[in-house]
């Protein structure tokens, strides 16, 4: 099983269109970027996509273009989904597995593809290529918004790019022990951000369930390149 983080910035990646501050300035002189956060599962010779962000099409070029078995959704917030556009034309449109409040809204916005929907209820885990996924409610006001953990061969991966700390206890005793813990730090330690864990909030939680590694992902620009545990473009892990 092949991990790949497609991207690893928040909603407005890093550079950020206009700014000129110092990370900003050194990620456009370097050509290094944060494009917005997604994953690319390998499992027996087939692809899931978690999350579709508006970078979609140049992080499937980066990955060689993989193509896609299915897709899965955590949130209806457009650098989670809207990417998934990008496959008209390009392959068969995939199909998408989502909770169902998730589903709702985003079929409204792709009313004019063909797209199979497979709507799934949190907590209840479902088999995807030998991988079994499950979703699991997380807190990111106002839309509903799930994590999802991944299972194969006895490695499992717990992925939440948007998320407050407080989240179930269900929830978070999913997170418990796992082997990889792919987690939101959109800002620096000491920032305050209604719907986001900082950085010593995403640490601290992953502390605390006791995962074995983790990466922080969906990194605003106000995150320095190079910190420790920040997840990268291109990061891949190998099981
Ligand atoms: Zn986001
Ligand atoms: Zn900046
Ligand atoms: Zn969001």
């Amino acid at each position: 099983m092949i991990l790949t983080l497609l991207g690893t910035g928040d909603a407005i990646g890093t550079p950020k269109i206009g700014c000129g501050c110092e990370t900003c300035r050194a990620a456009a002189a370097s050509g290094r970027t944060r494009l917005r956060t997604s994953l690319l599962l390998e499992a027996g010779g087939r692809h899931i996509l978690i999350d579709s962000s508006p970078d979609l099409r140049q992080q499937l070029l980066r990955a060689c273009s993989p193509h896609i078995d299915a897709v899965l959704w955590t949130h209806g917030h457009y650098d989670h989904f809207v990417g998934y556009g990008e496959f008209y034309r390009v392959q068969e449109m995939p199909p998408v597995y989502a909770p169902p409040p998730v589903m709702e809204y985003c079929l409204q916005f792709f009313h004019f593809l063909p797209l199979p929907p497979h709507p799934v209820e949190a907590y209840t885990p479902f088999d995807l290529f030998g991988v079994s996924c499950t979703f699991f409610p997380v807190n990111h006001p106002p839309v509903y918004t799930a994590g999802i953990l991944l299972e194969h061969d006895g490695t499992r991966i717990a992925y939440t790019s948007d998320t407050r700390l407080d989240i179930p206890e269900k929830s978070r005793d999913l997170l418990c022990g796992v082997d990889l813990l792919l987690i939101d730090g959109i800002a620096p330690a000491g920032y305050s951000i209604h719907k986001h864990m900082n950085y010593a909030d995403a640490v601290g939680l992953a502390e605390s369930v006791g995962a074995r590694d983790y990466r922080v992902v969906h990194m605003s620009h106000m995150v320095p390149f190079g910190m420790p545990k920040a997840g990268y473009d291109m990061e891949c892990f190998r099981w």
